[in-house]
């Protein structure tokens, strides 16, 4: 076959239809369990001035390599979000909203990345911010929520991988530490692990070259050297998972990311992925963001889950599979009149779900459409029903007789055939 002149871009791809129906009944399940938690949605829009990311800190790569900037027709630099966290800050920042705000979102994020299974530059993201809240139950309950979700969705082999990363005051300390002990062993860093370090020694600690593993193992520990604030809410998260029976793996190497994150930090990793890209969500406190954006000085803690990653975890594990679109009733119509367009609307104002066939095709090519479709009842309209005002109604996946009945019945008729 010759190629198509198009091609969608690299690392982006169509979701068709039934995959969508999967997208868009995972993103109903989170906004139902979100909504139960008392989180209202928001709708940021998909770009910003490139200040309000590269403030997410210009040392890490999805800021500085990975951001689909451009310069608009008003000279504006701007870029596609490469997640929602900033956003979410700078909207409150700008709309001043009652604090603890607590705010969910479904959508595209973008980044320049190498494309592999599991690594998108246009990759979806479900998440949720509390913005102006210190309280460790938040972190908690975040993280549960993320547990429930999953738990819904029947993944069972998510394990919650948790750190702190201590306040701002504990960083500098840490990174001395790091940088003295990762530079005392330079010779065994990779070379690329040697670049970060000038710029991030924390992002060393993210290396997954096997040259650094033997180091990154033995590389200080940040719960050496935390406050004992940030001790304190670090030991009443894990009290508050223990309480929830979530369980967690201390991670103690964790780093995320972007460099924004204090205290909590977290990743949910998938068992059932057995490529590189394993962690399917992940997050963590923030707590000098949302002033660094202009914003008051209030803390933030928040998750994202990448949906094209989860939904990869789901098909390895064989849970949550793509919805049942069949629909209920197909009308199969050879009058050649108006019928078959009344009929599909009248039923579907009785809120069935209603398809048919069209261009005028044989009563056969029409039910072996209807048959192919999988609905469990064609109604079927020739010129025998149409004279007498009748329509035939006729179960599809059973032996149970076609009967024909006046058209004032049809409804009726169809609702006690109808699998309940
Ligand atoms: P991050 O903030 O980078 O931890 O992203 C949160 C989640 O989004 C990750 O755990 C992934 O599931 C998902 N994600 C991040 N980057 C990509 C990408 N390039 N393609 C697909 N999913 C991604």
């Amino acid at each position: 076959m010759a190629r198509p002149s198009f091609q969608a871009a690299p690392g982006t791809r169509d979701l068709i239809s039934p995959t969508t129906d999967r997208w868009r009944a995972f993103v109903a399940l989170f906004a139902e369990e979100a909504s139960s938690s008392g989180f209202g949605q928001i709708v940021p829009p998909m770009f910003e001035d490139m200040s309000v990311f590269t403030r997410l800190g210009e040392a890490s790569d999805v800021v500085s390599k990975e951001l689909y900037d451009f310069v608009d027709k008003g000279d504006r630099h701007l870029a596609l979000r490469p997640e929602f966290t900033a956003s979410v800050c700078r909207a409150f920042a700008e709309n001043r909203q009652l604090t603890p705000w607590k705010v969910w979102y479904a959508g595209p994020a973008f980044r320049y990345d190498k494309p592999q299974k599991g690594r998108y530059r246009q990759f979806e993201q479900v998440g949720a911010e509390v913005i102006g809240s210190n309280d460790p139950d938040l972190d908690v309950e975040l993280i549960a929520m993320a547990a429930r979700f999953y738990e819904r969705l029947g993944l069972t082999d998510v394990t919650l991988q948790l750190n702190t990363l201590g306040d701002a005051s504990d960083r500098p300390g840490y990174l001395d530490a790091l940088r003295a002990y990762f530079e005392a062993n330079l010779d065994a860093l990779s070379e690329q692990s040697r670049v970060t370090l000038q710029t991030n020694p924390l992002r060393v600690l993210d290396s997954k070259r096997p040259q650094d593993a033997p180091l990154i193992e033995g590389a200080p520990l940040i719960t050496d050297h935390l406050s004992d604030e940030a001790e304190a809410a670090f030991e009443r998260v894990k009290a508050g998972l223990m309480a929830l029976n979530i369980e967690f793996t201390l991670t103690p190497r964790l780093v995320r990311g972007l460099d924004y994150y204090t205290r909590t930090a977290f990743e949910f990793v998938a068992g059932s992925l057995d490529s590189a890209q394993t962690a399917v969500g992940g997050g963590g406190r923030y707590d000098g963001l949302v002033a660094n954006l202009g914003g008051p000085d209030e803390p933030g803690v928040g998750f994202a889950l990448g949906i094209d990653r989860t939904l990869l975890a789901c098909d390895a594990s064989g849970v949550f599979p793509e919805p049942d679109t069949t629909v209920d009733v197909w009308v199969v119509a050879t009058t050649g009149g108006l019928d078959g367009l009344e009929i599909a609307d009248e039923l579907r104002r009785a809120g069935l779900a209603v398809d048919r066939s069209f261009d005028h095709r044989s009563m056969k090519a029409q039910m072996k459409a209807a048959n192919r479709s999988g609905a469990p009842v064609a109604v079927i309209i020739g010129a025998d029903e149409a004279a007498a005002a009748t329509v035939s109604v006729r179960p599809l996946l059973d032996d149970r007789d076609q009967v024909v009945v006046p058209r004032a019945e049809m409804l009726a008729t169809i609702k006690e055939l109808l699998p309940s």
